[in-house]
């Protein structure tokens, strides 16, 4: 088999300097918050384009840590798509709240502005749930319309995430999702585009009290600098929670890996982009390839097209000795833990897409010669099966 993603050649890449930095944390002791964690987080939050980075132990928890932090809870509802990872929707029965499906456009797989307006229109005229926030997701690595989505987030007064943790680097007219967004989640499982050697993830933000907060909740609710602005204490304060929080720290050996992986992540970007061209390039004419938001510019987590029949071009594939996967074959509105929650007016664009799409081997080290044989074994099953 062909890699799906060959994070071994990315390894090969990075060499000695990455098992250094590695066996450096290793020597040092310092495992838990040492300093690679803060010159992780800066590094992240200047490639980001947001004034804070908080590094945290997945891309399910950099969710749920805003939503505690904005006090989300039970009655409240929280708005995103059902073709995603079930994460982006599992935060929200996770501190009590409901999420809310809504369909996407079949162009690029991300939530439909249209329909999200009309979703909070609905749950507010019915008056059983408060919405609070959005949650939109950069599948596949492409942007979601945010300039659409932050007018209609202003406009009824909700919070908005970008879920980026398919599309950490994703930008939209030259600027990151966070440009609309009040923060940006990500993960760095190893899989994503820009992964560790682990569990991991983060969230960017652009308000300092906000950060704060977030500083708080990743450690227990410790209090933070505001917390003990003008009080004194005969004790450490360290030991002071002010309210109710969770141990989500990262690990500083998963910080130390992705300095080194950060610094070559721009590059690895552009290479997806020209192997995404290259698929595009070579089967435009038989398969429905991705299409990209006007002005977008995806980390393609994922390339994924479209066929009639996905399930026999797949099996072909594999007996070609190259793997493919799909993502996501039962959306989450049709799985049994989210299936009692609203997705008001029905979400028939997830639908048939779930059982159309492929996602084909992608990543920056994909040769030419390889993507190749790939183009070229879905050309003669595409041609002999009409
Ligand atoms: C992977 C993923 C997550 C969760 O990240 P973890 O680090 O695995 O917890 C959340 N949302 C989306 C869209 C994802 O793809």
């Amino acid at each position: 088999m062909i890699p799906f993603i060959d994070l071994a050649a990315q390894r090969a890449r990075l060499g000695q300097p990455l098992e250094d930095a590695i066996l450096k944390v290793v020597r040092s002791g310092a495992y838990i918050m040492g300093p690679e964690i803060g010159q992780f987080e800066a590094a992240l939050s200047a490639f980001g384009q947001a004034p804070f980075a908080l590094s945290c132990g997945s891309g399910t928890e950099a969710l749920v840590l805003p939503l505690m932090a904005w006090g989300i809870g039970p009655g409240d509802a929280v708005f995103c798509p059902a073709f995603t990872f079930a994460a982006t929707a599992e935060v929200m029965p996770l501190v009590g709240a409901a999420p809310v499906f809504v369909d996407v456009l079949h162009d690029t797989y991300n939530i439909d502005p249209a329909k999200l307006d009309a979703a909070i229109e609905a749950v507010k005229a019915e008056g059983r749930l408060t919405p609070r926030a959005i949650i939109a997701v950069d599948l596949f690595g492409q942007p979601a319309d945010y300039p659409a989505l932050a007018a209609i987030a202003r406009k009824h007064g909700l919070k908005l995430i970008a879920d980026s943790a398919q599309g950490f680097g994703c930008t939209l007219d030259g600027k990151h999702p966070i440009h609309w967004a009040d923060l940006t989640t990500t993960s760095f499982f190893p899989a994503k585009p820009l992964g560790c050697y682990g569990d991991g993830g983060a969230v960017l933000c652009k308000d300092a009290r906000l950060h704060d907060l977030l500083v708080s909740l990743r450690v227990h609710g410790q209090a933070v600098k505001s917390d003990l602005e003008g009080r004194t204490f005969e004790h450490d304060p360290k030991y002071l929670n002010m309210r109710v929080g969770m141990n989500s720290r990262m690990d500083t050996i998963q910080a130390a890996v992705l300095l080194q992986k950060l610094a070559i992540f721009p590059d690895e970007i552009e290479a997806r982009g020209r192997v995404a061209a290259r698929y595009a390039e070579g089967l435009g004419d038989v398969v429905r390839p991705p299409s990209v938001i006007a002005g977008g510019v995806s980390v393609w987590a994922q390339y994924v097209i479209e066929t009639d029949d996905r399930d026999g071009l797949a099996a072909h594939l594999r007996a070609e000795q190259i793997p493919t996967a799909v993502y996501y074959p039962v959306p989450l509105h049709q799985q049994a833990p989210y299936a009692h929650y609203p997705a008001p007016g029905g979400l028939p664009v997830t639908e048939a897409a779930a059982g159309r799409v492929l996602a084909l081997p992608m990543h920056a080290y994909l040769e030419p010669d390889v993507q190749d044989r790939i183009v070229t074994a879905i050309r003669n099953y595409v041609k002999k099966n009409g």
